[in-house]
Order: structure tokens, then sequence, then C-alpha cells
């Protein structure tokens, strides 16, 4: 499902083929809250301008430390529970646009992740019922600056500067996410090289867990954690996130002018 730029407000779409050509089923609404309906308009995806695939109206749930090489290289042992913080909703931004360097850091990180998108309301999950809650997967890059993430001792700062949740291209609906990697490039260079086989806690037990909560609501997501391999980013440099059954999120680092 794909959310791209119209006229006035944001459409939507489902990602097909034809005759080998991508193209895109424009979508009456938001397939999120109005079901899917199409309008019989079919777009080449290389003719629109894709947008975040979602904009949450109430939260980004992330989880820190999620694989546990992640973890040591972070200098700490994996937490027993599912580690949880919080990215407004308004450090979400879509696929090709720019993640802003902050003034107030020296040091922003890349975190490639596998993000969940949820689909209904629902509060106490059990984790097998979690799969009826889930919507569907899309690629995050928790954007961190880390040297403001150990100055504070709690990352809201750290996690949540304007621009820091790109999040796209699109939400596949239909996704094994037992074992698909997870890969980010900084300027074609390989930097992470994950696996979701590795995740500590598994997709249905986070949604349970977090669930335990807080009330989770359609279009919120769920950011399940990075794999090894972090590293800085300068302006400049162009970040890329691939997700095997996914595709790829691409931004640029620019200067915040
Ligand atoms: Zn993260």
């Amino acid at each position: 499902m794909a959310r791209f730029a119209g006229d006035d407000d944001p459409r939507f779409g489902l990602i097909g083929d034809e005759g080998g050509v991508a193209t895109v089923a424009v979508l009456k609404g938001d397939p999120l809250y109005a079901g899917i309906e199409f309008t019989g308009e079919k777009i080449p995806l290389d003719d629109v301008r894709l947008l975040a695939p979602v904009i949450p109206r109430s939260k980004v749930v992330c989880v820190g430390k999620n694989y546990a090489a992640h973890a040591a290289e972070m200098g700490s042992a994996a937490p027993t529970e599912p580690l949880l913080f919080l990215k407004p909703n308004t450090s979400v931004i879509g696929p090709g646009e720019p993640i802003f360097y902050p003034e107030q850091s020296n040091e922003v990180h890349f975190e490639g992740e596998l993000a969940v998108v949820i689909g209904r309301i629902c509060r106490d999950i059990s984790p097998t019922d979690a799969p009826k809650v889930i919507f569907g997967y899309t690629i995050a890059n928790d954007v961190t600056a880390r040297d403001l993430q150990a100055a504070d001792g709690q990352w809201t700062r750290a996690k949540g500067f304007d621009s820091f949740c790109p999040l796209g291209p699109w939400i596949e609906t239909d996704l094994d996410t037992e074992a698909v990697s997870v890969r980010t490039e900084l300027n074609g260079e390989l930097k992470q090289d994950g696996n979701t086989r590795d995740l500590i806690h598994r997709i249905p037990d986070l949604i349970a867990h977090i669930s335990s909560i807080m009330t989770l609501l359609p279009g919120d997501v769920v950011l399940t954690g990075t794999p090894e391999g972090v590293g800085p980013m300068e302006v400049g440099d162009d970040v890329s996130v691939t997700i095997e059954g996914i595709g790829t999120l691409s931004n640029r680092v620019v200067d915040r002018g």
C-alpha cells in the first residue's frame, strides 16, 4: 500500500504490475480507515511521488536493543523485557525526503529497522491474536543523535528531532517476518547486515507487551529494533535501508540551513 502526493491531499493506492510496469491502483480513501475501494485509475509507479506510507495519529513505539549483537556493540546486555521508547509522529518523513542534521548534535546515527503498522484499535492483545491487529510492514530508519542519547540519560531529544523517523517506501501487507534480511547502506557501502530471525523479542510478543501498557491505534507504528553495525552519518550522505520482501527506503542527510 502506497501513500503518494496528490493535487491537494495525499492519495493512496495498491502497487501492482501492468504488463511488466509497476503501477499504483488508486484507492478512494486511506485503507487504514476506509477499507479498500478502487477508483479505477491506475498510474505508473514512476510517475508518483511517494510519501511516508503512514503518518501515525498518535505514536511511534520503538524497541531498543532487540538484537543481541547490537546490544553488545552499545556496551550493554540485551534487556530481558522489551525496552520501549517513543518517537513523536512529527519525526516521520517519507522516502526521498531529507534527514535534517540538528545543530545540537555532532553524532547522528542510522538504525535500519523493520516497522509494524497497526491496523486496529487494540489493548491486551495475546501473541496469538497479534497478527489480527497488524495492517502490514514497512521500513524505518530510527535516526538517533547518539551523543545526546548519552548526555540526556533518556532518549526523547536524541530520537525525537523532526525528520528522525523516515518510513517507507510503502506498506507490505503480506510478509512473513520470521527471517527477512535488514540491510543498511551508507553511500552504497554495506553497514548493517542483519536478519529478523535474530530478534530477541518476536513481533507477536512485542505487540502483546506494548498493548498491555498502552492502547494501540490504527496507524500507530512499532519499530522492532536495529541489528548491529550502527554508525554515524554526515551531511551529504545517502542512507538506504533494504528489507527483503518490502523494498528500499532511501534518504539524504542535509544541513538544516
Ligand atoms: Zn532503534
